[in-house]
C-alpha cells in the first residue's frame, strides 16, 4: 500500500480494447513521485525512439500526484504527458479543476492511453467499472456541449475531460477542456487524444486514499488553508486572478503587442483586470480544494455568451497581441478556442503571425480565403479560429503551428514567427528581460512561462543585466516550480499569496510517510529536468543549442514605442546567457548533459 496514492496504473489499449490495471510501482513513486514525474518516466521507458506523435505507439499519460485530491489548498492538478505533435519533443500540460480528485478516488494514479481506437470512443471510469464506450454521437461536437450532455447523462459528480473539433481534426495545438473552463492546454495533448479517437474521459470514484498519519495530515492541511485565508493578497487575487498583471505588464513593456513587436499597448487600459472585473465578470470559480479561486466567469453582452476567462495569457495572446481593444472581444475569442478545443496561447501566436504577414503583403486575400487580416479585427479572428479548428482552407496552414506555417510561407516570415522549439511563446514580451528570455529559451516544452516565471526578477535586479545570478535564479525556478506539477498541487498559492512553501513539507510527510524537504524535491526536479532534455535529444537528430534560440525579434528589432522602446537583448548577450546556463546545468557547449552530469543524476539507464 502506497500512502498518498490511488495505488494503480490504468492501461487502456485502444487498438485492442484491452483494459488492465497494475499496481503503481513503488520505486517509480519513490524516484519520480507523481504527476509530470510519472509522465516523463513512462514516456521515456515505454514510447519507442522516433515514434510518430500521432501514431499508435505514442502514449498519452495522465497522472495525479500525492497531493492531488487531498486536504491540500489547491490539490486539484494533474499532468498530461505525451510526445508533442507541435514540437516533436516533450509535452507536459497541467490541468486543474476537479478531474484529478475523482481519478484518485477511483484508485488510479496514471491513466495510460495506448494504440488507436478503430472508432470514436470515450473512456468511462466509475470506480472498478471501466469501459470504452461508443462516442459516435459526440464526435464533431464542441467541448461545452459534450460536457453538458455527459453531466446530464451521468450526474454532476462525474468529471469530464473532453476534446473539441481541434483535437479530432489534428490541429497541432489542440487542448483538452474540463469543467467548461479548465484546460490541459499546451503542446498538443488534445491532438494526441484525438488521434487515438478518444473524445472524452468520464471519471468518478468513491474509494479512500491511504494516509500515513491522519492527525498530522489534518493539522498540516489546515495550517496551509489558514495561511491562504489569512494571506494579505487574498482579496485582490480572488477579485482579479491572473488578470491582475495585465496593467503591470503593459507598464513595464512585457505585454505582447501586435505579434510581440512591442511590449506596451496604447489601448491596453481597455483590457486591464480592473476593467474586465467591472465590465464582464459575474462570478469567481476555482479548482478542487482551492481557497483563493482565480477563475473569473464572464458574460459578454454584445455576443449573448459567457465563458470562464479570459485569464492573463489569453488577454495577452488573443487581446493586445492581435490589437483587440475591447475585453468582450477577447473573451469571445477565448470561448471559441475553448469550445473548439484549441490552445488560446498558440492560437493567438499563430494568428498574430498571419496578421503581420498580411499587413506586410506576404499574404494576401487570395491566401486567407478572403479574410481581411488587420490588427484589431475580431470578426476576422473569430472566423480564423473556426477555420483552424476545422483545418479548413487557410486555417489548415495555421493549424500546424507558427513554426511550420512560417517555413511553408517563407519570404522572411520565419523571422517574426515567435516561438522556441516550435511552441508559440506565451504572453511575456522579452525584448529587454533577460531572465525571462533565458527561461523561455530553455523551457522543457518550448516557449512556456510557467516553469520559471522570472520576469519580476528582471525588474528587481536590472532587466538588461546578463549575469550568472539571473541564470541561477531561472535554474532554481525550473527545478522547483514544476515540482508542484509532480506533487499534483497548484503553485499559485506560493507565487501569488506568498505562502511559505515549507508548509507543504509536513503535509507531504503526513500523507506519504516519507520525510522530504524542498531541497530534496528540488533534487528530484533537477533530475526530471535533465531527463526531459535527454528525451528531446533522443527524439530529434541534431538537437542542441540552435533549438534554444529565441525569435530574432528579441535581439534584432527594438520596439518603436512603449516602455521598452529602442531596447533589445543583443545576440551576443543571448549567447552569453546560454553559455552561463549550460555551464551551471552541467551541460556541454551544445546544451547536452555531460556524461558526468548523467552519472551524477543517475540517469544512465535512460540514455540509449
Ligand atoms: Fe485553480 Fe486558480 Fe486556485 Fe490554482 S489558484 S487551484 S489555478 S483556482
Amino acid at each position: 500500500m502506497l500512502n498518498g496514492y490511488g495505488g494503480s496504473i490504468l492501461r487502456v489499449n485502444l487498438t485492442t480494447g484491452k483494459i488492465s490495471k497494475e499496481p503503481t510501482p513503488p520505486e517509480v513513486a519513490r524516484d519520480f513521485i507523481g504527476g509530470r514525474g510519472f509522465g516523463i518516466y513512462f514516456l521515456t521507458k515505454e514510447v519507442p525512439k522516433g515514434t510518430d506523435p500521432l501514431g499508435p505507439e505514442n502514449k498519452l499519460i495522465i497522472s495525479s500526484g500525492p497531493l492531488s485530491g487531498m486536504l491540500v489548498a489547491g490539490g486539484g492538478k494533474c499532468d498530461w504527458t505525451t510526445k508533442s505533435p507541435l514540437t516533436g519533443g516533450y509535452a507536459s500540460a497541467s490541468l486543474g479543476g476537479l478531474f484529478t480528485a475523482e481519478m484518485k478516488y477511483a484508485g488510479i494514479d496514471s491513466i495510460i492511453l495506448e494504440g488507436i481506437s478503430p472508432k470514436p470512443v470515450y473512456l468511462f471510469i466509475d470506480d472498478n467499472k471501466i469501459e470504452l464506450r461508443d462516442a459516435a454521437p459526440y464526435w464533431g461536437k464542441g467541448t461545452f456541449e459534450v460536457e453538458k450532455e455527459f453531466k446530464e447523462k451521468f450526474g454532476e459528480e462525474y468529471q469530464i475531460a473532453v476534446i473539441g473539433p481541434g483535437g479530432e481534426n489534428g490541429v497541432a495545438f489542440a487542448h483538452i477542456n474540463h469543467d467548461y473552463g479548465r484546460q490541459a492546454g499546451r503542446g498538443g495533448v488534445g491532438t494526441v487524444m484525438g488521434a487515438k479517437k478518444v473524445k472524452a474521459i468520464v471519471v468518478h470514484g468513491t474509494k479512500s486514499v491511504p494516509v500515513a498519519d491522519v492527525d498530522a495530515y489534518r493539522q498540516a492541511g489546515m495550517a496551509l488553508y489558514k495561511a491562504c485565508k489569512e494571506a494579505e493578497g487574498l482579496k485582490e487575487w480572488t477579485r482579479y486572478g491572473t488578470t491582475i498583471v495585465v496593467s503591470w505588464c503593459d507598464e513595464v513593456g512585457a505585454l505582447p503587442t501586435r505579434n510581440f513587436s512591442a511590449g506596451s499597448f496604447e489601448d491596453g487600459k481597455n483590457l486591464y483586470g480592473t476593467v474586465m472585473r467591472e465590465q464582464i465578470v459575474i462570478t469567481d470559480k476555482g479548482c478542487f480544494g482551492c481557497p483563493c479561486p482565480c477563475g473569473k466567469y464572464s458574460s459578454m453582452k454584445r455576443y449573448g455568451t459567457h465563458v470562464e476567462g479570459p485569464e492573463y495569457e489569453t488577454i495577452g495572446m488573443l487581446g493586445s497581441n492581435l490589437g483587440f481593444t475591447n475585453i468582450e472581444d477577447v473573451a469571445q475569442a477565448n470561448l471559441l478556442c475553448d469550445d473548439l478545443g484549441i490552445d488560446t496561447i498558440s492560437a493567438g501566436g499563430v494568428i498574430a503571425w498571419a496578421i503581420e504577414a498580411y499587413t506586410k503583403g506576404i499574404l494576401t486575400k487570395a491566401d486567407t480565403d478572403g479574410l481581411e487580416l488587420s490588427w484589431g479585427n475580431p470578426q476576422a479572428v473569430f472566423a480564423l479560429i473556426e477555420k483552424i479548428a476545422k483545418k479548413q482552407g487557410f486555417g489548415a496552414l495555421l493549424a500546424d503551428g507558427v513554426k511550420k506555417a512560417a517555413q511553408k510561407v517563407g519570404k522572411g516570415s520565419e523571422k517574426f514567427a515567435i516561438h522556441v522549439k516550435g511552441m508559440e511563446q506565451s504572453a511575456y514580451a522579452t525584448h529587454n528581460a533577460t531572465a525571462m528570455l533565458i527561461s523561455y529559451m530553455t523551457c522543457d516544452v518550448g516557449a512556456h512561462h510557467n516553469r520559471a516565471w522570472a520576469i519580476t526578477y528582471d525588474l528587481q535586479v536590472g532587466r538588461d543585466k546578463v549575469v550568472p545570478e539571473k541564470v541561477a535564479r531561472v535554474i532554481w525556478l525550473q527545478n522547483f516550480r514544476p515540482m508542484f506539477d509532480v506533487l499534483g498541487a497548484c503553485r499559485l498559492q506560493w507565487v501569488e499569496l506568498g505562502i511559505d512553501r515549507k508548509l507543504y513539507e509536513p503535509l507531504l510527510q503526513a500523507i506519504t510517510g516519507i520525510p522530504r524537504t524542498w531541497e530534496d524535491l528540488e533534487a528530484v526536479g533537477n533530475r526530471i529536468w535533465n531527463l526531459t532534455r535527454l528525451y528531446w535529444a533522443r527524439e530529434n537528430e541534431g538537437f542542441g543549442r540552435a533549438w534554444d534560440m529565441p525569435s530574432p525579434r528579441f535581439y534584432e528589432e527594438p520596439p518603436q514605442s512603449g516602455a521598452t522602446a529602442g531596447q533589445i537583448t543583443r545576440l551576443e548577450d543571448v549567447n552569453r546567457l546560454l553559455d552561463m546556463y549550460y555551464e551551471q546545468r552541467g551541460w556541454d557547449a551544445n546544451g547536452m548533459p555531460t556524461p558526468a552530469t548523467i552519472e551524477k543524476l543517475n540517469l544512465g539507464a535512460f540514455v540509449s
